[in-house]
């Protein structure tokens, strides 16, 4: 594999276009994801006989990658058909046969990832460190819910209406087919691990995925029916967002949406309208914490994978830094100095630190909130430009100094390797700032005093929060749930609320020996007066 990185702020090759001689060029791509592999996969989409076709590019070149048949709305109303058929034969096995395929997706995945890792870098254009991260969580998921699904489904005995006479059991029951939408920059780790538990508690699923990174869910389905699952319970179809998206709302039992707010809401609302429910994971302005108690080295590295991990296309990744200002200068000059050392580059081997953007739509926010910000009078501190020399899509990981309400970039998801730098003269002001957009995704907190950090975390509105890490420590702990308040979203993933979100409960109350009512000759008054006695007795004994 030909190296391809170059440093971050190394001079552009060619300032007006690619460079041709640029590493990751489209053999390098084709070598890898081969034609007859994208050939196979895309049989694996749900879409009629003749159906039309869309071209996708390999961001890293711009040169095609796959054409993908579309799916129709009458498509996804197949998908479905086929979907309830296999679902009820599924739902009937038990649960731990159901969680052994989780088990033995986890394997293959390990054992085949050099393939996936190729195609995912090949549909978004990230390097292979950030792709691995995508096996990592996908695989993490996938052992969790593979060893706790039975736990978590397994009937409960609960507390009668009368002690001894009512046996209750509380029972999960799947909802059926779920709805799932996926965006394009986890492909593999956004495919699968809201599918797996939805797998695991009986349902189906109806995937629509990002059209761009369509191969890698297709791949992860093929992967998985290795490991048994019927191949008809995991359909997926692919088209555009706004016709085929609201087809795959309309016909689910349950929406699993992942994506941004403006298009959560839309869903949301069609799902309200349909009295189905939904779990949405949205967008973030995510804040990171730099106390004045800090390892600044160990702050200064971690905000560097947290900012520009997959070129900060992560719903996760830090857009502002809120730095003490007893220790800005002192942070700043660490981190500008290895945010301006970070190796970019698009090669299919480990290596480089950050690699390209996904599409025009991703550099024009990008290039639009920077340039924006800078003409409104804030400061590069670092990056600052596209570079084209490296491939038609990359994009300086950049910070900014003195930005302010009135930009974009201070309040707007810019989804791209840009940072905003503020300082804080208190705890109370920091906390103020973290918690001042209407999203509430994740956050990271910097501080030699761990006690103090989770005290600190306890007070942002956030989902998840990162103690000394950036993202991956919250993200990585799948038996704790995951997810965003205020505009971040709805419902959570990972841990019980990422598996019990895809069943109905149930409670099954066995009444014995005597039944609830008048009987064996009491009168209704006695009967009432009865039951008075009983209620009081079993306050009395502590029963809940
Ligand atoms: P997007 O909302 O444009 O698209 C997401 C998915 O929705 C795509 O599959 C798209 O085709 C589909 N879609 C588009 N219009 C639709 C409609 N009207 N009805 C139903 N589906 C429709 O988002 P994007 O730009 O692809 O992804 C980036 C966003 O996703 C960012 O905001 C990011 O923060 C967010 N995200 C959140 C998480 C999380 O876990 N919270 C994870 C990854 C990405």
């Amino acid at each position: 594999m030909t190296d391809t990185t170059a440093d971050a702020q190394a001079p552009a090759a060619d300032e007006a276009g690619r460079n041709p001689a640029a590493p990751g060029g489209a053999r390098t791509v084709a070598s890898a994801v081969t034609p007859a592999l994208v050939e196979r996969l895309a049989r694996g989409i749900t879409a009629g006989e003749g159906a039309e076709l869309v071209v996708t590019a390999a961001p890293l070149t711009g040169e095609p990658l796959a054409s993908l048949p579309q799916s129709t709305p009458a498509d996804v109303e197949e998908a479905y058909r086929r979907a309830r058929r296999a679902q009820q034969a599924w739902a009937a096995l038990p649960v731990r046969r159901r969680a052994a395929v989780l088990l033995r997706f986890h394997d293959l995945l390990l054992a085949r990832q050099d393939e996936v890792l190729d195609l995912i870098q090949a549909e978004t254009g990230k390097t292979r460190l950030h792709a691995f991260e995508e096996v990592l969580a996908a695989a993490s998921a996938a052992r969790h819910y593979g060893r706790k699904a039975a736990s978590y489904l397994r009937d409960r005995r609960r507390g009668g209406a009368l002690p001894v006479l009512t046996h209750t059991l509380e029972g999960r029951r799947p909802k059926g087919v779920i709805g799932q939408i996926s965006p394009w920059n986890y492909p593999l780790e956004l495919s699968v691990s809201d599918a797996l538990p939805a797998f695991a508690a009986g349902n189906a699923v109806v995937n629509k995925p990002d059209t761009q990174t369509a191969l890698t869910a297709l791949w992860a389905r093929e992967l998985l029916v290795e490991a048994g699952l019927p191949a008809d319970v995991w359909q997926i179809v692919v088209g555009d967002g706004p016709v085929v998206g609201p087809a795959v709302v309309e016909h689910a039992d349950y929406v699993s949406f992942t994506g941004s707010t403006r298009t959560g809401r839309q869903v949301a609302q069609q799902a309200a309208g349909r009295l189905v429910g939904a779990s949405l994971e949205l967008g973030g302005k995510n804040a990171l914490l730099v106390l004045a108690d800090a390892d600044l080295d160990r702050a200064a590295e971690g905000a560097v994978r947290a900012c520009f991990s997959s070129a900060g296309q992560l719903c996760i990744s830090i857009e502002r830094l809120l730095v003490h200002r007893s220790v800005a200068d002192e942070f700043l000059a660490r981190f500008t100095a290895r945010t301006k050392a970070l190796r970019l580059g698009g090669g299919l081997a480990y290596g480089a630190d950050m690699g390209s953007l996904v599409s025009d739509r991703q550099l024009e926010t990008v290039t639009r909130h920077v340039d924006e910000a800078v003409k409104a009078g804030a400061t590069v501190l670092a990056g600052g430009r596209p570079r084209p020399d490296l491939g038609p899509l990359f994009y300086e990981p950049t910070v900014l100094d003195g930005v302010t309400p009135g930009m974009a970039v201070c309040t707007e998801e810019t989804f791209g390797p840009v940072v905003s730098v503020y300082r804080f003269d208190s705890e109370d002001e920091a906390v103020e700032i973290a918690n001042s957009t209407p999203y509430g995704l994740n956050s990271s907190v910097w501080t030699k005093d761990s006690r103090r950090g989770r005290a600190v975390a306890a007070r942002l509105h956030t989902g998840t929060v990162n103690v000394n890490e950036a993202y991956a420590a919250a993200y990585g702990s799948v038996a704790s749930p995951m997810g965003g308040m205020g505009d971040s979203g709805l419902g959570r993933r990972h841990g019980a609320e990422g598996i019990l979100r895809f069943t109905e409960a149930q409670t099954v109350a066995t009444q014995r020996l005597l039944p609830i009512g008048p009987s064996h000759g009491l009168d209704d008054e006695r009967f009432a007066a009865l039951l008075t006695t009983g209620l009081r007795a079993m306050k009395a004994l502590g029963f809940r």
